[in-house]
């Protein structure tokens, strides 16, 4: 699943390649919009906001598109060939001289800007974002002391943007059990602020790493290494399911001792 940093990268990129320029053509190939035609507004700017993405336009729309699993956007010159199935594509707009093209978007919806908050307001504030506030982030998450920590930094209630690599790496390196309650959970400041530099570290770079080390093996500490030993300690690192999503969870039992 992208994460967070993910989106913002990719938010840089159309921002930087479209902002200002006007909507040549566009294709809106999901049913609802399908009669939907943007050409000739400007694109004023392309933001993240947690893990979607909002394209507003210089007559007051925005193109609302969340990546999911599977979605991505990309950018081409005129005339360049698409990297991607044709059946995949959910979105194409197009500027002289580029073309954004979004395949296998999840949400592809068109929003008037005035009313992004009414659609995104339940969005905690984005780790990533401008508006970035650690006291409401934790204001969030301890209003349900009793729920697992790793669980309520998931949910994007409480805090919009981090995703289940981070997540994992992050409580981790804090030594901080994923099943532990979050009344129980120290220094949640201290983790939030970790969890914030390791995906600021990660933006605009294409192998996301929390070791530093870019190799294939080495660029995690625990996440997606279920069995191998843990770097610091030599225990096998263990998996399993949590919350609403089943979401899976690595931890190592040596470092990260349950309650
Ligand atoms: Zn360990």
């Amino acid at each position: 699943m992208p994460e967070g940093d993910t989106v913002h990268r990719s938010a840089k990129a159309m921002h930087r390649a479209l902002a200002g320029r006007t909507l040549k053509r566009t294709d809106f190939r999901v049913p609802q919009l399908a009669t939907t035609d943007l050409a000739g507004s400007s694109i004023t700017e392309v933001v993240a906001r947690g893990k979607h993405m909002l394209t507003r336009t210089d007559d007051g729309w925005t193109i609302h598109t969340h990546f999911k699993m599977e979605g991505s956007w990309h950018l081409y010159r005129t005339g360049e060939r698409w990297q991607g199935p044709d059946w995949q594509v959910r979105v194409v707009l197009e500027t002289d001289p580029f073309i954004a093209v979004g395949f296998q978007l999840a949400i592809v919806d068109l929003i008037r800007t005035n009313d992004e908050e009414d659609s995104l307001g339940h969005l905690g504030p984005d780790i990533l974002g401008p508006d970035w506030d650690l006291n409401e982030a934790i204001r969030r998450i301890t209003s349900d002391p009793g729920r697992e920590i790793g669980d309520a930094l998931f949910d994007q209630r409480n805090v919009a943007g981090i995703g289940n690599l981070y997540l994992n790496e992050t409580l981790y390196l804090r030594g901080i059990h994923p099943r532990t309650l979050v009344s129980d959970t120290p220094e949640l400041e201290d983790v939030l602020l970790l969890a914030k530099r390791l995906m600021a570290a990660n933006v605009g770079l294409a192998i996301q790493t929390t070791t530093g080390n870019r190799r294939l093996s080495d660029k995690h500490w625990v996440f997606e290494r279920p069995g191998h030993y843990c770097r610091r300690c030599g225990t096998p690192v263990e998996v399993s399911r949590q919350g609403e999503f089943r979401r899976l969870i690595y931890w190592c039992p040596g470092c990260q001792p349950a309650e």
